[in-house]
């Protein structure tokens, strides 16, 4: 569907593994404080000082979690390092490197791998992270990447899954199900693309969802602007696998019941208009669609006045005791289980 109009191509086996790893990396540079050592000796030294290390990894497999067909390499490469990044926000940290692995066949030329490190390096300059390492061996199928990224937080500050307490109130930031109804477009114009290679598709109507899904942000800002406004949520999570389960985590973790309001769960205009057209449930979109990494969070009522009118947040419902247990309270005011359904990774 996306052509690749980089005529040149240089072939890995000419090049060889380090002729690879030092085109990739070349353009790579040490900003934070914290790297003493980046990419190339055997490991890479880093010193936090007084402030916790947060660690978190993440692993993109060709055919799972991506199609090629539809997925440029450079949004794949900013996709890799967003996906990462969102794991650290959601501890409240700061993420401060990232180190990058890849498998790669035959079939890939250096310029395809250089346009997947233009988006590593595009992700790492606009979030201020340092990529200070990887590994880069062969595959005999697809393409797999996998990232580790490191942040920092000062003790005290981390916020978990586990510390949500009845009548907090349960935020999210953003709107969600954009990145799913994306994926739905895409998966539809690669159907009609094969079926007529010439037809180009009009993406025009769908350039948020679309955007949402090939390149997804994460939510640093919010980070930044929780601490501005004195807020420290009493739990946290991003939202991958959709917002259902993400709740479903916090609930369990925390120990606590909450109920969700339907009509409280904010959605794109576009979401809206797209699964109107696809004949899908909004609010299923939403809850189980997964892919958005905005965050969602949990506060004490006293910190209310302090995000009400903030355009980021929305408030779509609140933590009650265990006994009461997790519902989804919908527009007909019918309250319902609420069930996980996330990225069923493990199904057929
Ligand atoms: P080793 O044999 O010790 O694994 P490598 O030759 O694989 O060392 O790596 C040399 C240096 O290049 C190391 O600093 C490593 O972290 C870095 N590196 C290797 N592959 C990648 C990659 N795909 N992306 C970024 N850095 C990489
Ligand atoms: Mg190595």
């Amino acid at each position: 569907m996306i052509e690749d109009k980089n005529q040149q191509r240089t072939s890995l086996s000419d090049i060889g593994e380090f002729g690879l790893i030092d085109q990739l990396t070349k353009n790579f540079k040490i900003s934070q404080k914290s790297s003493v050592k980046g990419i190339g000796d055997d490991a890479a030294i880093l010193n936090f000082d007084q402030k916790q290390v947060v660690v978190s990894t993440d692993l993109l497999v060709e055919g799972v979690h991506f199609d090629l067909s539809y997925m440029p390499l450079k949004h794949l490469g900013y996709k890799a390092i967003m996906v990462n990044l969102s794991d650290i926000y959601a501890m409240n940290a700061m993420a401060t490197q990232v180190t990058v692995s890849i498998a790669v066949s035959n079939r890939f030329p250096l310029e395809a791998l250089e346009e997947l490190y233009a988006g590593v390096e595009t992700a790492s300059q606009i979030y201020n992270v340092d990529v200070v390492g990887g590994d880069t061996t062969s595959s005999t199928s697809g393409l797999i990447i996998s990232v580790t990224a490191i942040g920092e937080v000062e003790k005290g500050d981390e916020v978990l899954r586990s510390g949500a307490k009845p009548n907090d109130l349960l935020v999210v930031t953003g709107d969600l199900g954009a990145a799913y109804m994306g994926l739905q477009i895409l998966e539809r114009e690669k159907e009609v693309f094969k079926v007529n290679p010439n037809n180009q598709p009009d993406l025009e109507p769908y350039t948020y969802i679309v955007e949402r899904q090939l390149k997804p942000e994460s939510r640093k800002d919010i980070v930044m602007l929780l601490k501005d406004l004195e807020v420290k949520p009493t739990s946290m999570i991003d939202i991958s696998d959709g917002l259902s389960s993400e709740i479903l985590h916090i609930c369990k973790q925390s120990g606590v019941g909450c109920d969700v309001y339907e009509n409280k769960i904010p959605l794109d205009p576009q979401v809206i208009s797209t699964c109107e057209e696809f004949n899908i449930d909004s609010t299923t979109v939403a809850l189980n669609g997964g892919e958005d990494y905005e965050l969602l969070f949990t506060i004490s009522q006293d910190d209310y006045p302090k995000i009400k009118a903030n355009p980021n947040f929305s408030i779509i419902g609140h933590i009650k005791e265990p006994s009461a247990g997790i519902h989804l309270v919908t527009r007909a005011d019918t309250r319902i289980p609420m069930k996980a359904q996330g990225w069923k990774s493990f199904e057929d």
